[in-house]
């Protein structure tokens, strides 16, 4: 089931949270609201299940209006943070729990119950936890029955606002993959709310950044973080390298650095940025640039390791960071203090100059 929103304004009191918000969720696709702190996701996500009322705007599921559907008739499924569940019923009464206060004639009978509740349980594998209470639960067991519990109703549409918050972080790793397949088997269309780029990501088919009650961007992941729309999505999506100066002829200057930069940028003062790994350290500077630095620190994050750098000879607000493998690492030996020269590898970089702000691609 797609889920259509049109014109959506929504206002508390005098305080507008939403401003003429239209957006297409795609028929079982995975889509991400992503922003953050008040921008507005969960009140989005609360007007598509009917718990909240906008002043204007529609909001309808697969061409039906359900704009004025109370909550109870919109059969969607919900997953909120804290997992809600019924602390005095064991972990197959609180999965069973819709599908016995629905009105007797559409309620399954008894042995059908059980038969759903058993599937279910075997869905987010936890069968064996069929009788326990949820105090005996993990955070991540908790959520799973969350899951399963929403699921009992058989929604179209599941909406989960921040469903791994209060997770630590292998579990919510964990969480996240699990969600993805499942998805995958059952194709529902899901609507969750993360404040947290890296989820929404990694899991989604669709995401929709948000800031200030609006919507900045709605696109593929690969096309949100290669392609960013404006600033606010370079910057929310990642951390960034950042350089600020003079374009003349194609070249762009400040101090002693410079860098030549594709074809598309009139002669203007700009910002460029640059991802991490969309920039490789080199010990003398190429014919395309000059960028200059002094390594900081060395510091060891999983997988790579991120190198600080401080430009010499010219300025930047905050320190440049790169990231390389522990391969380059170890062949190479950098020491704090090293002078060095970073070099722009494949890839995007955002120009940010009066003109229209754009994307440019080696
Ligand atoms: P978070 O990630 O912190 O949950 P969010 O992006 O989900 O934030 P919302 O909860 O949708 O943001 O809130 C958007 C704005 O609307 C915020 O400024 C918030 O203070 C305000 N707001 C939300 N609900 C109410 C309410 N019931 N009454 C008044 N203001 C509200």
């Amino acid at each position: 089931m797609s889920i259509e929103i049109q014109g959506i304004n929504k206002f508390f009191d005098k305080f507008q949270a939403l401003h003429d918000i239209n957006l297409t969720i795609p028929d079982g696709q995975l889509t991400a609201l992503l922003g953050p702190s008040g921008s507005g996701k969960t009140t989005l996500l609360r007007i598509i299940a009917g718990l909240e009322t906008p002043e204007e705007g529609r909001i309808r599921f697969s061409g039906k209006d359900v704009t004025d559907l109370h909550v109870r008739d919109r059969r969607v499924g919900f997953v909120f943070q804290h997992y809600a569940l019924f602390r005095h019923m064991t972990v197959a009464e609180n999965v069973a729990f819709g599908l016995n206060v629905l009105p007797r004639k559409e309620r399954p009978g008894k042995p059908e119950i059980r038969k759903r509740v058993k599937d279910l349980l075997e869905m987010v594998q936890l069968e064996h936890l069929a009788d326990r209470y949820p105090a005996q639960l993990s955070g991540g067991q908790k959520q799973r029955i969350a899951l399963a519990r929403a699921m009992a109703m058989r929604p179209e549409i599941l909406l989960l606002d921040e469903p791994f918050g209060a997770l630590d972080a292998k579990v919510r790793k964990d969480l996240r993959r699990w969600l993805r397949s499942l998805h995958d088997e059952l194709h529902f269309t899901s609507v969750f709310v993360t404040h947290d780029q890296e989820e929404a990501l990694e899991l989604s088919d669709q995401v929709v950044v948000m800031s200030n009650g609006r919507i900045e961007q709605v696109d593929t992941p690969l096309e949100l973080y290669g392609r960013p729309d404006s600033r606010f999505v370079f910057e929310f999506l990642g951390q960034v390298n950042v350089l600020s100066g003079k374009i003349r002829d194609g070249v762009m200057r400040q101090g002693d650095a410079w860098i030549r930069l594709p074809e598309g940028c009139e002669n203007d003062d700009a910002q460029l940025y640059l991802r991490p790994h969309e920039v490789r350290l080199t010990q003398s500077a190429s014919d395309d640039a000059h960028l200059p630095f002094r390594i900081e620190a060395i510091n060891l994050i999983g997988a790579e390791v991120r190198i600080e750098l401080k430009p010499d000879g010219w300025e930047c607000e905050e320190l440049w960071e790169v990231g390389i493998s522990h391969t380059e690492f170890n062949a190479r030996q950098p020491q704090r203090g090293d002078r060095c020269f970073a070099v722009p590898d494949v890839g995007h970089l955002f120009c940010e100059h009066s003109q229209e702000p754009k994307t440019l691609v080696w």
